[in-house]
């Protein structure tokens, strides 16, 4: 690796909020999608909060154990990535992990403020400050996919394998912005929870030959770093925080979970999420119409979410079409339809415009085989709230 580059990096770790504005140059926008040009990764940005919601709904539904268990154990592609990338960089056991979350950092999950770690017993805590927050206040630590990522991240740095538990977590009632990790040797024979489905390589392109659109450099420019590890879109009130992931690590989650709970239990869990963010998002005030909903499509276009086209189809029936849909990318074919996040959000938009409860039904997706995804939104059949 050149001086420079290696420069670059170590002040990466260090201070990753001082060079956001330099690295985040290297993300492109193609005709709906976000990749970065330097692994030419499919990425997406994505309200911070969203994840969270997730989590939490998960574990309303299913029970706190089993969605422990399955967020614990299949989520941990996305240190696969990241750890790939700094090994081709010659980074070795602790530098490798403080890149792996200068990178973390840098996308909007926090900061890694504190790393005790013995590499010849295995034993140490890390601390995490200001990972993404639900504000909705839990009993007990509620970060298992952040404890499965680490426990992989750690396995990928200095080689063994470990075991990951939050003992104190910013998500608790006065837990304040830290949550704090402890690693342990993983005990022989444990049990992991597993799924043999994945998601499929996802084609790759030159990222470095895409030259963004005006309208995309513009948002990446609304994009601040306030404090490490928080990313911010907009100014003051007005501002939210996002985080950014890649497109392989998020579906193959989906999709594994999907796999052991079935589509009919995962799909409700993210249209619920995805519905009461954007109804939480919008001011309380306001009702969307059609030019409004249309604008905020286009923000999530440009957050990668693919292309959105709305058309009023009767006096009560919209259909939206959303084509190069990230969450479907690299998905194997599957027998019914799977966008209940997008559908959520679509859902509240038209809520908000119509007043009332509103349905949606996703009847084409691009997982079925179908050449984009169709929701089918009718204001006619929805009940007063
Ligand atoms: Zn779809």
């Amino acid at each position: 690796m050149s001086v420079l580059k290696r420069k670059l990096y170590l002040s990466l770790i260090e201070h990753p909020k001082l060079i956001q504005k330099q690295i985040f140059k290297a993300l492109k926008w193609k005709d709906g999608n976000v990749y970065e040009d330097h692994q030419n990764t499919h990425m997406y940005i994505l309200p911070a909060g969203i994840f969270q919601e997730i989590r939490i709904e998960l574990r309303n539904t299913i029970g706190k154990k089993l969605a422990r268990n399955l967020l614990y154990s299949l989520n941990q592609l996305s240190a696969d990535a990241i750890i790939k990338d700094a090994i081709e960089q010659d980074f070795k056991g602790k530098e490798l992990f403080k890149y792996f979350c200068a990178i973390m950092s840098l996308f909007g999950w926090g900061y890694a403020e504190h790393l005790d770690f013995d590499s010849s017993t295995g034993n140490g805590t890390i601390t995490i400050s200001r990972f993404p927050q639900s504000n909705i206040p839990q009993q007990e630590p509620v970060h298992d996919d952040f404890a499965g990522i680490l426990a992989r991240a750690f396995e990928l740095s200095y080689g063994g394998k470990y075991e990951v538990k939050e003992t104190k977590c910013s998500e608790m009632a006065g837990g304040g912005q830290e949550c704090t990790y402890q690693i342990i040797p993983l005990k022989e024979g444990t049990q992991v929870m597993g799924s043999k489905v994945d998601v499929l390589q996802i084609e790759k392109l030159d990222a470095k030959s895409i030259v963004n659109p005006e309208e995309f450099d513009k948002l990446i420019d609304q994009l601040s770093m306030p404090e490490n590890g928080v990313l911010m879109l907009g100014e003051k009130s007005a501002a939210r925080r996002l985080v950014i992931k890649d497109v392989a690590s998020i579906n193959s989650m989906f999709l594994k979970t999907a796999d052991l709970l079935g589509w009919k239990t995962m799909g409700p869990v993210l249209f619920r999420v995805g519905r009461s963010h954007l109804l939480k998002d919008l001011p309380s005030t306001e009702r969307m119409d059609i030019a409004a909903i249309k604008a905020y499509l286009r923000k999530l276009t440009l957050f990668g979410w693919g292309i959105f086209d709305v058309a009023q189809k009767g006096e009560s029936t919209y259909h939206v079409v959303l084509t190069r849909n990230p969450f479907t990318a690299g998905m194997p074919l599957q027998q019914v339809a799977t966008d209940y996040l997008i559908g959520g959000f679509i859902s509240g938009m038209f809520e908000s415009l119509a007043g009332k409860r509103v349905t949606v039904k996703e009847t084409e997706c691009a997982v079925k085989g179908d050449k984009h995804c169709l929701f089918e939104v009718s204001v006619l059949a929805g009940r007063k709230e």
